[in-house]
């Protein structure tokens, strides 16, 4: 499935809700369409001396209910109707833990894995100042995503701090601990994604789960640490190159460890390889898939033996996916509450920031603990009241939020 559908699935899930919700069509038409879209062309001096221009884009879909909030994606397939609906999804994910930010998203189309740590650095101070103007620590603060990481985020805060004369750490969220990072921030998403399967297996009560988890990065491999240091059996693990099988259970540590060596998961002791498809369809009792989105779908969904579904990723299952879980009965925890760990802990790091304070991890733990288990309950008391799937009833409590809130603004002029 293109990107181009991932925006139109978004677009169309929210007027289906916004129907049942029986919303205000102008309200409606409002939330379809980004505040702001800018696109950048980045001239960057590449090594050998030559200029290449990367594409750039920063996507604001809605700041009601706070500054503008989300990631930058470096990756080759980046479109700008995907980090449209990236935007979009933030906006509601922001809204179902009850944050007090808006959506945005940012990426440029390259791939880092064929550039140098210095080009990536030129690239990303570039970039930073071709946005710096519709940035902010109260406008729009960025945050890491797939492609990049804590030593992106320093370059950006401190591009951004030169340009304006003085410290400005508060601009984005998901630094290095040295430069003003929270503690926890780096697992976050991944615990929050451990919360949730954890709190679904109160309900489900099923014995000596097996987890298979797609994608070995910074969601998918904190989320195996901390379900790993909570007890639980990973069976399945992999990355872009493949994954790894064992029934018996992994050890993630040691699968990084190889994997750092190795540069893939592929080939791990005492465990099978198997193909990213093939995880997906393996024997297991809950699937996270935590890589890209679009990985579940009608062609693969029938197979899938999981009895819940934890979406680390954004948008990893299509509508048509989506449609057969719901039929064969499986208990998807959707991406905006699942992954809603990070965005969580960069507002607790952003509110460090603002205050100049540095917390412990345990009361950093304690708050996305406390948030994540909150939210979970809030989604499936209210998918169980209104006899619903744990995605529509997240998608309901988010988009009323924000279109309330946009209703008591009102539309000015
Ligand atoms: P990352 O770049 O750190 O890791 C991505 C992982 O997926 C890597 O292990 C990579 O090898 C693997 N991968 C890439 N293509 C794949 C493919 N075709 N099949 C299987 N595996 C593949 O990125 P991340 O930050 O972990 O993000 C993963 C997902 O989680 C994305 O959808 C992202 O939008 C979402 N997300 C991330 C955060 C965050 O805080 N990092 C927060 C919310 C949501």
């Amino acid at each position: 499935m293109s990107s181009q559908s991932l925006l139109e699935n978004t677009i169309k899930q929210l007027e289906y809700i916004g129907e049942i919700l029986n919303l205000d069509k102008n309200i409606i038409e409002f939330l379809k369409h980004p505040k702001r879209t800018l696109e950048v062309s980045i001239p960057i001096r590449m090594d050998d001396g030559t200029i290449k221009v990367f594409k750039g884009y920063r996507v604001q879909h809605m700041d009601a209910r706070g500054p503008y909030k989300g990631g930058i994606r470096y990756h080759p397939d980046v479109t700008l109707d995907e980090i449209k609906a990236l935007a979009m999804i933030m906006t509601w994910k922001s809204a179902v833990v009850d944050i007090p930010y808006g959506g945005a998203k940012g990426g440029v189309i390259c791939d880092p894995r064929e550039m140098s740590i210095n080009e990536i650095e030129r690239l990303t101070r570039r970039y930073t100042a071709m946005i710096a103007d519709i940035i902010g620590p109260f406008r729009d603060v960025p945050a890491p995503d797939i492609g990049t990481g804590p030593r992106e985020m320093a370059w950006i805060m401190d591009t951004y701090s030169q340009l304006h004369g003085y410290l400005i750490p508060e601009v984005v969220t998901g630094k290095p601990l040295s430069v003003w990072g929270s503690e926890g921030r780096l697992e976050a998403t991944g615990r929050g994604v451990a919360i949730c399967t954890r709190e679904s297996l109160k309900i489900f009560n099923l014995k000596n789960p097996s987890i298979a988890i797609q994608g070995f990065g910074k969601v998918g491999y904190y989320a195996a640490t901390s379900l790993y240091d909570m007890g639980f059996k990973i069976v399945a693990i992999s990355d872009s190159k493949g994954g790894i099988y064992n029934k018996n259970g992994l050890n993630p540590y040691k699968v990084m460890e190889y994997k750092n060596k190795n540069g893939k998961v592929i080939g791990y002791e005492n465990s099978k390889d198997i193909t990213n498809e093939e995880l997906l369809k393996i024997e297991c009792d809950i699937l996270i898939p935590a890589a890209i989105e679009n990985q579940l779908t009608k062609e693969n969904a029938n197979d899938v033996k999981a009895k819940i579904i934890v979406e680390g990723a954004n948008g990893p299952t299509t509508p048509e996916a989506d449609k057969i879980f719901e039929e064969k009965k499986i208990f998807v925890i959707p991406d905006i509450l699942a992954n809603a760990g990070g965005v969580t802990v960069s507002y607790l790091e952003w509110i460090q920031n603002i205050h100049r304070e540095h917390w412990s991890i345990e009361e950093v733990n304690k708050k996305l603990e406390e948030r994540m288990v909150k939210s979970f309950k809030d989604v499936y008391d209210f998918s169980k009241n209104k006899n619903t799937s744990m995605r529509e009833a997240a998608m309901m409590i988010a988009i009323k939020r924000v279109a309330d809130a946009l209703k008591d603004l009102g539309v000015w002029p």
